[in-house]
């Protein structure tokens, strides 16, 4: 007898499988989607294991196999497993990461008539009865909810219930193909003659419906017909416009489906790869000569300035794993921002590129979890989420920018890190894995530098095949321009730089590290930030109220008179959004032409790629932008980076705040002087002596590291300890008080009782930002080698979330 060892879909504490045997007609091997009996339900899971041995006496059969083949592979498998116990959750949660898009579907359960009976045994049956076999005996296989309400009395459910007791039905259990939709697009058209239209268009204009006129006007213009979205964008007219114009018969709408390959709007022309330089072909030796070895896995932590030609490096990676017959996986911080390095990829290797994108339709999802799966891309680029696609021969996985905080699924289970999930997979396929970054994560270099990753180095910046310079940074202590009477948010030297820069047409970046148009209310002397007594979290001004607001939990407060930090009275000074910044540049730059890049205004599905091209085609002289702009962006003229506000990310409660401020304003500076023209890049700043601030002025990232691990060995935080956080979360606060007291009790006795060694709790106490929307937050810290240790005998109960190495303490 075999037996299988299944993951099943059920809410379960821990990390455990549970036996089956295997009836000898249905094939099973590990990996296999499987309904099996759970209770009174049936459930899906996944076989894990199979083995010759039950540790029960009784077993029940798998009920039946779902598809035809495995629908993970083994290494998957054995991921899932390691994430499950990592991160203490269910198998079957840490396997559906893996999962084809809508595979968690609810159990459908399908009826059709038993062949080996006889006809002559139906009409012996009650009339109810007799219409739902000939039924089925027309239709076939048919889910229950469609059998029709048919015919006389009593429930239908109880009738096949009957029929299924009697062997005349056969009950089976199976899941609805996803439904796909196709994605449409409105085209517009004129209806009318071109005679006609002109003729409409000088009433509209008499009657001043430029709108209209515009887009007729537009139409009358084009030979095929017009994109609506591209239409708008050109124009900005409203859906009424549109409604008008059909009304009177003008134009005519059209939906047409559109092509579900996500890079179907981009054209790629093939080019050729450059030469390497000196320390491009040392790096590259190394990784070639770990992907020649096979047998042992290698992780690199490729350390490389912004420039320094750390893609190339990732694309003669991919050659040479093709070249080897095998695949790879390339994990970029966050898709729509990283369009440019995709789209070196696909140059590179044209229709060889599967890329995963969270706004492919569950449809287009499907198509390319199962193109991916049968072997027709060489690479697939995604971002934390595309580790798990099924990319069969693996020999290679990348990940870029490694240090960047969305690799964490933080908001829900799994809470795994993409870096240390795919550290796990490369030694599971024997692949190479390459973490570039120019600002590696404190923990990844540290771990280079015990031996666990093998450091390479690009120190260098190329620039049009040349080692070029990284750009000068300034810092300006905006205290003092205040002192000294200059109140716009533009200090002198960054006002000189951009009017220098605009007479030479050049481009500017202006960066500010928040997100939104929102204001906050700021001390302008010292740099103080009106708080959310209540969540912690600044809060935000509303001028049609004059009073501070907070979006966490609606706190309401007016703006005091004097600041509470220094009691200067210049206190209601409005921090600055993007729309901020924009008003203001343009008043003092009357003649430059701004673009805004933040969430507000790149809802849109290639949104991003639009702002980036039009600033690339130079359709801007200013481009003003929150974080996203910070990432990989390679934009030649552009010679100056302001940064508005360099510290407000140090004010964040989190021991990591240094590093992630660090992080952010060397990206940011790493911005300028990308092409053959040297750049600046301006730090403006409340806080300049900072290290954070000074090192990533200097570009200094090794001094920054010395810096920064030595203030993380003081307070024993990661790397010198590991965190496990868990976060209690109710509407009542005693009770979140109370709850939090009585586990934490509990987990002091359990680190006690079993002796856990060097293990300390944080708290309980409430959450860095102790309330969202209404519900109280309270957390505890665990703190030591193995926080995972303490997990494995204890149920967490309900209400708890647990997050292991957590990265957000907020
Ligand atoms: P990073 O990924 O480290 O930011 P890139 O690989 O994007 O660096 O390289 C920076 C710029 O230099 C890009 O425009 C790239 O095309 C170019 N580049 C990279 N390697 C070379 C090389 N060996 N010769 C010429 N240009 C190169
Ligand atoms: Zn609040
Ligand atoms: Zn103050």
């Amino acid at each position: 007898m075999i037996y299988a060892e299944v993951a099943v879909n059920a809410p379960l504490a821990h990390p455990r499988t549970f036996t089956y045997s295997i009836p000898s007609d249905i094939p099973v091997s590990v990996g296999y989607a499987v309904w099996a009996p759970f209770g009174p339900r049936l459930l899906q899971g996944i076989v894990f294991a199979l083995s010759d041995y039950s540790p029960v006496p009784e077993t029940k059969d798998i009920d039946q196999v779902i598809g035809t083949r495995p629908l993970l592979s083994y290494p998957q498998v054995e991921l899932a497993r390691w994430i499950a116990e990592h991160y203490v959750v269910s198998y079957f949660d840490a396997a559906s990461l893996m999962l084809p898009p809508g595979f968690e579907r609810k159990v459908l359960t399908f009826v059709e008539p038993n062949p080996r009976v006889p006809e002559y045994v139906f009409d012996s049956l009650p009339p109810q009865q007799q219409e739902i076999m000939t039924f089925l005996q027309e239709k076939g296989r048919t889910n229950v909810k469609d059998v029709p309400r048919i015919a006389g009395k009593g429930k239908i459910d109880s009738a096949i219930t009957q029929l299924v007791r009697r062997k005349l039905v056969l009950k089976t259990c199976g899941i609805e193909p996803p439904k796909i939709h196709p994605r449409l697009v409105t085209y517009l058209k004129l209806a009318v003659s071109t005679d006609q239209a002109r003729e409409a268009i000088t009433g509209m204009e008499v009657k001043r419906a430029h709108r209209q006129s515009d887009l007729l006007q537009l139409l009358m213009g084009a030979i095929d017909p017009v994109s609506l979205p591209e239409a708008r964008r050109e124009l900005g007219f409203s859906s009424a416009t549109v409604q008008a114009l059909q009304k009177r018969g003008l134009i005519s709408l059209d939906r047409v489906s559109v092509r579900r390959d996500p890079l179907a709007h981009r054209t790629f022309a093939a080019v050729n790869p450059p030469t390497l330089t000196r320390d491009q072909n040392e790096v590259f030796d190394a990784i070639r000569t770990a992907m020649q070895e096979h047998g042992s896995a290698t992780t690199f932590l490729l350390h490389g300035v912004t420039g320094s030609g750390k893609t190339e490096i990732y694309l003669r990676a991919l050659k040479e794993a093709v070249a080897q017959g095998k695949r790879a996986i390339v994990l970029v911080p966050e898709i729509a921002l990283t369009p440019q390095i995709i789209a070196r990829f696909a140059e590179r290797f044209p229709a060889r590129v599967a890329v995963l994108h969270s706004k492919l339709t569950p449809g287009e999802q499907f198509d390319e979890w199962h193109r991916i799966r049968d072997g027709n891309f060489d690479v697939v680029i995604g971002s934390r989420g595309a580790l798990f696609a099924p990319q069969p021969d693996m020999g290679l996985i990348i990940i870029d920018e490694e240090h960047e905080w969305t690799y964490k699924q933080h908001d829900q289970q799994p809470r795994y890190h993409a870096r240390d999930a795919a550290i796990k997979l490369a030694e599971l396929t024997n692949a190479v894995l390459i973490m570039g970054s120019a600002t590696p994560d404190i923990t990844s270099y540290y771990r280079a530098q015990h031996g666990e990753h093998r450091l390479l180095q690009l120190p260098q910046r190329i620039a049009g095949g040349e080692i070029s310079q990284m750009p000068l940074v300034e810092i300006v202590d905006l205290r003092r321009e205040l002192r000294e009477g200059n109140r716009s948010i533009l200090s002198r030297s960054l006002y000189g730089s951009i009017s220098r820069a605009l007479a030479a047409r050049e481009q500017v970046i202006l960066f500010l590290n928040r997100r939104g148009t929102a204001t906050f209310v700021q001390c302008r002397d010292c740099g103080f930030v009106m708080r959310c007594k209540r969540c912690d979290v600044s809060l935000t001004y509303h001028a049609a109220e004059d009073g501070l607001m907070c979006h966490q939990c609606n706190y309401r407060s007016r703006i005091p008179g004097i600041c509470p930090d220094c009691s200067s009275k210049r206190i209601k000074y409005l921090g600055i959004g993007t729309q901020k910044v924009e008003e203001e540049v343009s008043a003092i730059f009357p003649g430059a032409r701004t673009l805004r890049w933040d969430r507000d205004v790149t809802k849109g599905r290639y949104a991003h790629e639009e702002i980036l091209e039009r600033f690339l085609s130079h359709d801007a002289d200013i481009l003003i932008g929150t974080q996203m702009i910070a990432k990989g962006l390679d934009i030649p003229l552009v010679t100056i980076v302001g940064v508005i506000n360099a510290d407000i990310g140090l004010h964040l409660p989190d021991f990591r705040s240094s590093e992630r401020t660090f992080q952010i304003l060397a990206q940011v500076a790493g911005r300028a002087g990308r092409g053959t023209i040297p750049g600046k890049v301006i730090i403006q700043s409340y806080t300049p002596w900072h290290y954070a601030v000074t090192t990533a002025s200097n570009h200094d990232y090794s001094s920054f590291y010395e810096q920064e691990l030595h203030f993380r060995q003081q307070q024993n935080h990661p790397p010198f300890s590991r965190m496990a956080r868990l976060v209690y979360t109710n509407t009542n606060a005693a009770r979140c008080q109370s709850e939090s007291q009585r586990f934490c009790r509990i987990l002091r006795q359990e680190i006690t009782s079993r002796g856990i060694p060097h293990t300390r709790l944080i708290g309980p106490s409430p959450a860095f930002t102790p309330r969202v929307r209404g519900k109280f937050r309270w957390h505890i810290i665990v703190c030591g080698p193995d926080p995972v240790s303490l997990f494995s005998e204890i149920t967490i109960p309900i209400g708890w979330s647990l997050d292991i190495d957590p990265l957000n303490l907020n």
